[in-house]
Formats: structure tokens, C-alpha cells, sequence
């Protein structure tokens, strides 16, 4: 794999909207190892391998976004520890932390491989990583991931804390599945050390059976429970992204809300979202991309490719049309999350 550091471009990624652009979230894979309810249907037909970015692609694409200003990489799926020498692109990507283009190398898993896994990342400077889970319990957490064990997940956090990972917990929020876990949930996450942070349900892809109406929970319910608890303090931080911050003083502890749903977060939004095939969205929210897989694959040089990112950049709408406010789900988007990479 490519040791150079590239050279950095004169002009940062700037949109039309006058936003940074210092956020890439990159899938690796379409692929994983769990099948969850919301995210997957259970026969899914995953692309072929030749449509996927090599791990030298996926390199020197995510290089040449750090030339351009990029300071934050998370990398997700798909699940990203399934795909075959994926830590080979992380020990790459470790060299863009160490000339210090790059703050954070950082990736979303469902945990399954952190065993296996923890302490190379931990190596390649990864300092903290989010681990989906939305519920303790063996049997709900077998029903919603259909394929995932939930005492290997425990044992993966665990060896993700042992190499000294921060791990925060991402759980989907699921009226009738998780509503009653709400403090037990929390009551772990405190005891463990870890952050926990809420998302709310997302119209993604056609699942069939799922409605996804009947599961949303909405989080302004999770929060007025908190508050009937604890004392919640409602945090400044901004992440560019979606996600909110409360404190709960009794604890300490720091409960993110991602509320994908509401506009209120588009004015700030500094990412775009790269899939396993080279597709650039621009918006989670919006059927727009830009295929880079071409100039990628049209030359070693670069100026194409940088050239298709601007051109990219400059489309990037002002925000995203998910609307349930009609008890009916619009701006449905028929790609599932596994594609965009949550
Ligand atoms: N496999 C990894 C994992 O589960 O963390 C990374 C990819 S997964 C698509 C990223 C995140 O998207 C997970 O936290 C998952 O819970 C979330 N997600 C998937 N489908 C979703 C949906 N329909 N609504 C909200 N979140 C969803
Ligand atoms: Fe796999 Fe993550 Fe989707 Fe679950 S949410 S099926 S773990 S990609």
C-alpha cells in the first residue's frame, strides 16, 4: 500500500452553503455478520466483489479527501471488521494521524470482531469507537440482530476497553422493543465507562416486514423520561452531525440524542458518506452521488479524481426531506443504511 503522504491541496472542501467539508464516513463493505431488523432484509444479495473499491482504491481515495481538508474518517459498513484485511487500510490510514492531516481514524461496528480485533486498531491510533447495541437481554438481542450472539459483542467491548478504545454505545431506539431498557441500559453504560447515544428509527431501504411507523420512537419521549430521574442539562456541544447532548447530573454520564428526522442539524452538516463502491453522497437524506469509482479507475493521477470531489461538493443540497409528520413516511430513501454506511 501507497506510504506517501499527498500533498496538500491548496483550496479546503468548501460547499455552496459556505460548510467545511472535514467529515468522511466510508462504508468498506456491504456485507455483515448480523442481520438486523431495521437495517437488512434476511436474504440479502450483497454486490459483487469486483464492484468494491480494492483497499488501495478505498486508500487513495480517503488520501486524497485528507489532502482536501478532511480531519475526521469513520469507517463502517456494512459491518467493517468483516471485510478481508481491513486492518491493513487502517494501519495505512494511521499514517495520515501521524503527519497530522488527520485527528481521527475511527469506525462504527457491531462489535462481533473486536476480540480479534481491539488492540491492532488501537495500534493504528484508533482512540474510540462506536458499538451498536440496543438491548442486554440474549433472546431480544438474537430477535433483532437474527444472526448476532450478544455474549460475543460483550466479550468484543470488552477486549475493546482492555486495549484502551473509548467505546461508545449507539442504540436504535424501538418503541415496544428497547423502550422498557431505557435505564438499564443507561445503568450499564455508567457502570461500564462507556457514552451512550440514541438514534432514532430512519425510513431505510424496504425491509418488508418491518413498519417502520409502528417502531418509531421518538426521542423527545426518551429525553422527558430521563428528566422525570435526573436532572438533565441540556450540553452546547455540536458535532456537525445530527446528534444532541444532554448530561444527566446525577451521574455524570452524557446522553447523545441522533434525531435524523428533524432539519435542525443540515445548517452545521460538515460530512459526506463515500459506499463500498465509490458512490459520494453528499446528504444521508437525498438520492444525489457522485460516482469516483471512474476517475479513480481511470488513471493514477489524481487531478481527475479531485476535480470529480469538487464538482461533487458543489451539489451538496442545503439539507435532507425525511418527514414523518404526516403518519406517513416521506422522503423514503429505497437504499438501506448497510449501503451508506449509517
Ligand atoms: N455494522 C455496524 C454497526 O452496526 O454499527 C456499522 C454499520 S450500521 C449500518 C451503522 C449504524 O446504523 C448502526 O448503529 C445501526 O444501528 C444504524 N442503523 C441501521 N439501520 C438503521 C435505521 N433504519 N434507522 C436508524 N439507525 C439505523
Ligand atoms: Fe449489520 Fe450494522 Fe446493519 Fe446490523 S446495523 S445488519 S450490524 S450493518
Amino acid at each position: 500500500m501507497d506510504t506517501r503522504v499527498p500533498q496538500l491541496s491548496s483550496a479546503p472542501l468548501i460547499d455552496p452553503f459556505a460548510r467545511a467539508i472535514s467529515y468522511l464516513r466510508v462504508s468498506v463493505t456491504d456485507r455483515c455478520d448480523f442481520r438486523c431488523v431495521y437495517c437488512m432484509s434476511e436474504n440479502m444479495t450483497f454486490l459483487p466483489k469486483a464492484d468494491l473499491l480494492t483497499l488501495e482504491e478505498l486508500d487513495r481515495l480517503c488520501s486524497r479527501f485528507v489532502a482536501m481538508g478532511v480531519q475526521k474518517l469513520r469507517i463502517t459498513g456494512g459491518e467493517p471488521l468483516v471485510r478481508k484485511g481491513i486492518l491493513t487500510f487502517f494501519r495505512a490510514m494511521s499514517r495520515h494521524l501521524d503527519s497530522g492531516a488527520l485527528q481521527e481514524l475511527t469506525l462504527t461496528t457491531n462489535g462481533s470482531q473486536l476480540r480479534k480485533h481491539a488492540a491492532e486498531l488501537a495500534e493504528c491510533g484508533v482512540r474510540r469507537i462506536n458499538v451498536s447495541l440496543d438491548t442486554l437481554d440474549d433472546a431480544k438481542f438474537a430477535d433483532i440482530t437474527r444472526w448476532g450472539r450478544l455474549a460475543q459483542v460483550l466479550d468484543g467491548i470488552t477486549a475493546a476497553k482492555e486495549a484502551g478504545l473509548r467505546v461508545k454505545i449507539n442504540a436504535v431506539a424501538l418503541k415496544g422493543f428497547n423502550e422498557d431498557e431505557q435505564f438499564s441500559l443507561t445503568d450499564w453504560c455508567a457502570r461500564e465507562g462507556h457514552d451512550l447515544t440514541w438514534i432514532e428509527v430512519m425510513p431505510m431501504g424496504d425491509l418488508g416486514n418491518e413498519n417502520r411507523l409502528d417502531q418509531y420512537w421518538a426521542l423527545s419521549d426518551l429525553r422527558a423520561r430521563y428528566a422525570q430521574r435526573f436532572t438533565v442539562t441540556d450540553l452546547p456541544e455540536r458535532t456537525g452531525g445530527p446528534a444532541r447532548y444532554v448530561r444527566l447530573e446525577e451521574t455524570g454520564q452524557k446522553i447523545g440524542f441522533i434525531t435524523p428526522l428533524t432539519h435542525n442539524f443540515c445548517e452545521s452538516c460538515n460530512r459526506v458518506r463515500l459506499t463500498c463502491t465509490g458512490e459520494l453522497y453528499m446528504c444521508l437524506g437525498q438520492e444525489d452521488m457522485a460516482d469516483l469509482r471512474a476517475p479513480l479507475r481511470s488513471g493514477p493521477d489524481d487531478a481527475a479524481l479531485e476535480q470529480a470531489i469538487r464538482n461533487a461538493i458543489a451539489r451538496k443540497p442545503k439539507g435532507h426531506d425525511f418527514d414523518y409528520s404526516r403518519q406517513s413516511v416521506s422522503g423514503q430513501m429505497s437504499r438501506h443504511m448497510s449501503h451508506t454506511g449509517g
